[in-house]
């Protein structure tokens, strides 16, 4: 049986279809162009595509007060908010996207305070708010196998997480398996989320936060985006620094997982920072209420990761490092176990609909 969200999802994009008016603001227009009449899996598809920058509901002669009622950032941030809980796996934790930004919130806080519990089991009061330099000095707080064990645990089910929520979202907008060896449209996609292709509207960027055309979110999203990928190089290679070069951490600052993490640490603050700055900002009208808690926790827990972490770099050689050491810890649990159960999987379900929107337009023009 078709949800609201459906049902509101197609009166919308049939009207849209019939008048066309929006075609050169994103890519969600030329894509419904291409459709005479809209499946389920068509509907969630273009909710994806949408990246709410808002351009079409200012544009739209039938927008509220209009007796049509034409909100197309609305109503597609709801339906997008049910293919995240439809994709969903394991698909008992997709009740977690019901009042995400609580869950978020609470799990974060019960993360912190289980490796605190943790790490007092295992060391006493006084090495945790003592002073360690040198090699291994996080490993006097909370030895290695604790600390790498269980976090390497929780990143391979995050892995599972994110591909079978992937194939999940595949199948749920249409897709066939088939359709992924398509070399080309991977790497046109690929393209168009590192340039964040879209975020540019038709030019002048995102009616966002308020009616007036701005790049700013373009921005504050690519540092976000950019910041988080070097912290995960960062973390690679520090990995490689241990295992491989036989090289244990603390690293001094100018080496390169130190530098890494410190560039990208502080793009993730200022992007991040910068986003949650616009949501509170912004024009609540084209605005899905139900997606705001997901969307503020998750760039509160990104900011959290990126701010606890350079802490923990500035002070390292102080009695604060146990204290810190154990707070990043918890708070990068609490970032991995809700990482497929939250705003994060936008990231992946965007780039599936990119791919397949590369697809179909290869297809038009041959
Ligand atoms: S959002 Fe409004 S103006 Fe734009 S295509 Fe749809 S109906 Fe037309
Ligand atoms: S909000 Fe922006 S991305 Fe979404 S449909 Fe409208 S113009 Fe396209």
């Amino acid at each position: 049986m078709s949800s609201v969200a459906l049902k509101e999802s197609k009166r919308v994009m049939e009207l849209c279809n019939a008048c066309r008016y929006c075609e050169g603001f994103c890519a969600v227009f030329p894509a419904m162009e291409l459709r005479r009449t809209f499946s389920d899996g068509d509907l969630k598809y273009l909710a994806n595509l949408c990246h709410n920058c808002r351009d079409c509901y200012y544009a739209c002669q039938y927008a509220p007060p209009h007796q049509f009622n034409i909100n197309v950032p609305k109503t597609l941030a709801e339906l997008r908010l049910e293919t995240y809980e439809e994709a969903a796996w394991p698909a008992i934790f997709k009740k977690m996207f019901k009042h995400n930004g609580l869950m978020v919130a609470l799990i974060h806080i019960v993360s912190i305070l289980f490796v605190l519990f943790v790490t007092l089991l295992f060391q006493n009061s006084n090495v945790i708010l003592g002073t360690h330099v040198g090699p291994n000095s996080f490993y006097q707080v909370i030895s290695y196998a604790m600390m790498v064990l269980p976090i390497s645990v929780l990143a391979l089910l995050l892995l599972a997480g994110m591909l079978m929520s992937f194939k999940n979202f595949w199948h749920l907008t249409g897709g066939r398996l088939s359709e992924l060896k398509n070399i080309k449209a991977h790497m046109q996609a690929i393209s168009d989320a590192c340039q964040l292709k879209y975020l540019a509207g038709g030019g002048h960027g995102c009616n966002y936060p308020d009616d007036r055309f701005s790049m700013i979110r373009r921005k504050f999203h690519h540092a976000t985006f950019y910041g988080f990928m070097l912290c995960f190089a960062s973390t690679n290679v520090a990995a490689f620094y241990h295992h491989v070069l036989d090289i244990p951490s603390p690293y001094p600052f100018f080496s390169l997982p130190v530098l890494l993490g410190t560039i990208g640490g502080i793009a993730l603050l200022i992007g991040t920072s910068g986003l949650l700055y616009l949501k509170l900002r912004m024009d609540p009208m084209p605005a899905s209420k139900k997606n705001f808690g997901m969307d503020v926790s998750f760039i509160v827990s990104l900011f959290l990761t990126s701010l606890t972490g350079l802490l923990l770099l500035i002070f390292r050689s102080t009695p604060l490092m146990g204290s810190l050491l154990i707070i990043h810890i918890g708070v990068v649990v609490g970032l991995f176990i809700t990482m497929p159960y939250g705003k994060f999987v936008h990231g992946i379900y965007r780039y599936a609909v990119l791919v397949r929107n590369a697809i179909e337009q290869s297809h038009e023009k041959t």
